[in-house]
């Protein structure tokens, strides 16, 4: 039974942050097993929005459910009906949480959703989205991917001004600058508040009568627009992290919603300002690389046709002389699928990825080797004994999931095992709302790719350059892509000195 928080429900006392938080403490004293780590990075959060649905909290289940690969510890939904908002979250994925009991407690026409994978552990039902406030300018419900750079002076000063913070999170800070900005309207609020902060958000909000959508001013993280037609009233307007999520609602994709751009819907229809303009944009690159699902056509380009592209341009310019080749599943599997065909190579499931992994285990008395990895994949006996492999992954972090794969794929008969990579070595941390590790632990960052090579046990290894991952993204003039996890060059000011330091001094 996963542990939910409720807000705002009819006929339902508000669980009180005490006893989230005594929840929390519960859970974690527990003897329940983690799952191992994958050595990826991690998104932190996928967002929804809906207005004008009979079934608003179906949709964005729905909407959520598309967007599940962008966190899978904790998952929420808000809805509003003119007059109540009411939110539900808590820990688990978005099918565990919302059944059909759950749902039914959601009533309205307007919702907003979150998705969310989290580190920290003690908070996290609290930090759970989406986050509602009653402030001064009315109940508000934010839900937010990215993550703030100027945190500590803007927390400090309202904590001055008077605000009392509920979580950790710093998508709070949004709304407490909302409500203690002394603008005349709310919109006028909201574009005040967005503006004074930094980083990475793509934000869904929602009032009693009013759903708002905004991107920062760089870009960082993609939001979409889409329309349900509706031939008997008003069309359904939806918003969405990935577009994935439109197909499964049956909207059409209508365009981004632009950086720095706030939109408004309500029942009179959709207004658009720009709160901030003149920044030069700059998306994330790894979204294209690794986050975004391949049919999800995010920073007006499709994830699958940038991702074929990184493959082909690896074989062009990493080629290697091999029987097969090899993706490590699911993210490599349409770059491996360019580079075969680039290389006119075989394209083989040599490994087979069970899907069916929880975020739970019960490990084997006897440490087993390797145990994590093989959890997760295996090889395919027959297609790699004896044959020159060239294995296709879209990232190498720390090293230890990569060496593992490695040696899976020698154990299981390759004669040569070549690794290409469809993005340049990670060197820096990301402070615009993925998990990384800090730079001691990312191999990249310490080691150069020979070295990195000799640890994996690889008998040869490749990265992409940042010129042919930025053309495989049509990363040109007009469409700027953040490539700092890959170069130390941040877009932004406010990011952690400590961190980049001594990323800078190894360039
Ligand atoms: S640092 Fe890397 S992961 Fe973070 S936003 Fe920039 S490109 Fe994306």
């Amino acid at each position: 039974m996963s542990r939910l928080l409720y807000q705002g429900i009819e006929g339902v006392v508000d669980r009180s942050l005490e006893l989230a938080l005594a929840q929390v403490g519960a859970e974690d004293s527990s003897r329940t097993q983690r799952a191992p780590q994958w050595d990826k990075l991690r998104e932190e959060c996928g967002i929804v929005a809906i207005h004008g649905h009979p079934e608003a909290a179906r949709q964005a289940y729905l909407g959520l459910y598309a967007l599940q690969h962008r966190g899978q510890e904790s998952a929420g939904i808000a809805t509003a009906d003119g007059q109540h908002l009411a939110n539900i979250k808590g820990m688990g994925l978005v099918s565990e949480i919302f059944t059909d009991d759950v749902l039914q407690k959601l009533p309205g026409y307007m919702a907003i959703g979150h998705t969310r994978y989290s580190t920290t552990g003690d908070s996290a039902l609290l930090n759970a989205q989406p986050i509602r406030v009653d402030s001064t300018k009315g109940l508000i419900a934010i839900a937010h991917n990215g993550n703030l750079v100027n945190l500590g002076n803007l927390r400090a000063r309202l904590e001055r001004d008077g605000a009392y913070f509920q979580t950790t999170s710093d998508s709070e800070i949004i709304v407490q600058l909302i409500a203690h900005s002394r603008a005349g309207t709310l919109v006028d609020a909201i574009a005040d508040s967005l503006s004074q902060v930094e980083g990475a958000f793509s934000i869904v909000m929602m009032t009693r009568d009013r759903v708002f959508a905004a991107r920062d001013p760089r870009g960082f993280r993609p939001l979409s627009m889409g329309r349900i037609k509706n031939p008997e009233g008003p069309d359904t307007i939806v918003f969405a992290s990935e577009t994935c999520a439109f197909d499964l609602l049956r909207a059409e994709y209508e365009r981004d919603v632009l950086p720095g751009e706030l939109v408004m819907v309500t029942g009179d229809g959709v207004t658009s300002r720009q709160y901030a303009s003149g920044i030069p944009q700059s998306s994330c690159i790894f979204e294209h690389v690794y986050f975004a699902r391949p049919d999800s056509r995010i920073f007006g380009r499709w994830v699958q046709e940038s991702r074929d592209q990184m493959g082909r341009q690896l074989a062009r310019e990493s080629g290697v002389p091999a029987d097969v080749v090899v993706p490590v599943p699911d993210s490599g599997v349409t770059a491996a699928l360019g580079y075969a065909e680039q290389a006119g190579i075989p394209f083989r499931f040599g490994l087979i990825r069970n899907h069916y992994v929880g975020r739970t285990f019960i490990e084997p008395e006897q440490r087993v080797r390797d145990f994590g990895v093989r959890l997760k994949l295996n090889p395919v006996r027959n297609l790699l004994e004896g044959k020159r492999v060239v294995l296709i992954d879209d990232s190498i972090i720390r090293g230890t999931t990569s060496r593992k794969i490695v040696r899976m794929v020698r154990g299981a008969g390759a004669r040569e095992v070549h690794l290409r990579i469809s993005c340049p070595p990670t060197i820096s941390p990301c402070f615009y709302g993925v998990d990384t590790p800090s730079k001691r632990d990312l191999i990249a960052a310490n080691q150069s790719v020979e070295e990195i090579r000799r640890y994996i046990e690889a008998d040869s290894l490749a990265y992409l350059s940042l010129d042919g991952l930025l053309k495989c993204c049509d990363g040109s003039e007009h469409n700027g892509y953040c490539t700092a996890c890959y170069t130390g060059n941040y877009p932004t000011q406010w990011v952690d000195v400590n961190e980049i330091l001594p990323a800078a001094a190894s360039l």
